[in-house]
């Protein structure tokens, strides 16, 4: 009995994309308060170790690896245990249709769109660190969200920092939304410098420590454009008239900041540390104590804004062009860089290329309007095929 009982009185959760940097963050969190939830499945795409190290802390009740290949592997390092294994992309979507009250989306790219899709049909509450879906599906998986009355809660700093300052009595005074932004590695190197920088380079982020796709977006200002389309869609911005901003702030201290009609300004701090945002969505709407390195102003002693460099971070402009066009372009804006940053990473382009790649899909496409997330996935393929072969052609 008391067993049973016990499990009934913790939060089920799922953590998708739980090897990640979100995902161990989010593991970090549960770990201070393990007697509150109940994890019902973790999963990876192919870091079968990690992913059965962290089964056996927290005996999910099942745990998905994405790459088939990878299968076997984990269910020996899982042998002997009653934990269910299973293995696949529809597995991954399956499991993310499993009735739990909180879901914590931290997988990257692309592939987080279905199982976003299939968790915000459950009517509970997702964690969404996954921008890419919203950039890429954003008006299907809102009406989703909406449709089945999920709680949605925003984990991007940015994101998460602007969620907790709107109230809803405020929601009509605002006038305009910033995003703040490090400004990435090479906000001091000269434009002249950057055709030679190296994947170790870009994905060396002074505050932040993330995976390597968001690294190198957040290098190329990539990142900051995929927030001004996700915070379009989070928060609803096609239904008001409201400004969205970008300010580059290096600290990295203030992570939103919202201007009211009244000339007042609210902004968000915390010291940059994604177990901050992490933790708020685990408890909201209440709080709960964490034990992490408390913001010390004085130390810190001044915070520093200023505009973007938008001639040497083209990539915003483009996000800006790309939101405003609409249809497609933010499919296909969001394969074309996914697969130049792999590209990049791999060695088989140089940094200057991402840009000069995403520009060259973006302009041979032929804008269509997708209805359903089969076209998004179908436009998403098209590109992939479309951007190997302009790899290829630089
Ligand atoms: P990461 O690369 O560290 O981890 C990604 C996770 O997704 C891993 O568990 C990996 O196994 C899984 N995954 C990768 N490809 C997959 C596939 N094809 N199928 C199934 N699973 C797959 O990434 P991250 O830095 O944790 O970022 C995750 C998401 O959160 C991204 O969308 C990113 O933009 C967003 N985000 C991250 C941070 C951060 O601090 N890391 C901050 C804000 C937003
Ligand atoms: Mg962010």
């Amino acid at each position: 009995m008391n067993m049973r009982k016990k499990i009934n009185s913790k939060r089920k959760i799922s953590v998708l994309g739980s090897t990640g940097s979100i995902g161990k963050s989010t593991l970090d969190i549960i770990s201070c308060n393990k007697d509150s939830y109940h994890i019902e499945a973790l999963t990876a795409y192919s870091n079968f170790e990690k992913l059965s190290e962290q089964a056996l802390m927290f005996r999910p009740n099942i745990v998905v690896i994405a790459d088939e290949n990878s299968y076997l592997d984990l269910k020996q390092a899982l042998s002997g245990t009653s934990i269910e294994i299973a293995a696949g992309k529809q597995a991954l979507i399956d499991v993310a249709g499993i009735q739990v009250d909180w879901t914590m989306v931290g997988i990257v790219g692309n592939a987080g769109l279905e199982p976003s899709m299939a968790a915000a049909k459950l009517g509970s509450t997702i964690a969404i660190a996954n921008k890419e879906c919203l950039v890429a599906a954003g008006p299907l998986f809102m009406s989703e969200v909406e449709k089945n009355r999920t709680t949605l809660l925003p984990v991007d700093s940015e994101h998460n920092a602007i969620f907790q300052i709107i109230t809803e009595k405020d929601r009509k005074n605002i006038e305009k939304i910033y995003l703040t932004a490090s400004g990435g590695p090479f906000l001091n190197k000269d434009i002249s410098e950057l055709s030679l920088v190296s994947p170790e380079e870009a994905i060396a982020h002074p505050n932040w420590s993330m995976g390597n796709k968001i690294s190198v977006d957040s290098s190329t200002m990539m990142n900051k454009g995929l927030e001004l389309i996700e915070a379009y869609h989070l928060f609803s911005l096609d239904k008001a008239n409201i400004e969205l901003a970008i300010i580059i702030h290096p600290e990295s201290i203030i992570h939103g900041m919202v201007n009211l009609i009244d000339g007042s300004v609210i902004a968000h701090m915390s010291t940059p540390d994604m177990r901050i945002p992490i933790s708020h969505t685990l408890s909201w709407p209440t709080r709960t104590y964490y034990p992490n390195q408390r913001l010390d102003l004085a130390k810190i002693s001044s915070l520093t804004f200023f505009d973007p460099d938008i001639e040497k971070f083209p990539a915003i402009n483009i996000c800006k062009e790309v939101l405003s066009s609409g249809g497609s372009m933010p499919v296909v804006l969001n394969a074309a860089n996914e697969l130049a940053v792999c590209a990049f990473l791999d060695k088989k382009i140089k940094y200057l290329d991402i840009i000069k790649i995403i520009e060259i899909v973006l302009n041979k496409h032929v804008k269509i309007y997708p209805k359903s997330i089969e076209e998004i996935l179908f436009i998403d393929n098209e590109t992939r095929v479309k951007t190997i072969e302009e790899i290829k052609n630089v």
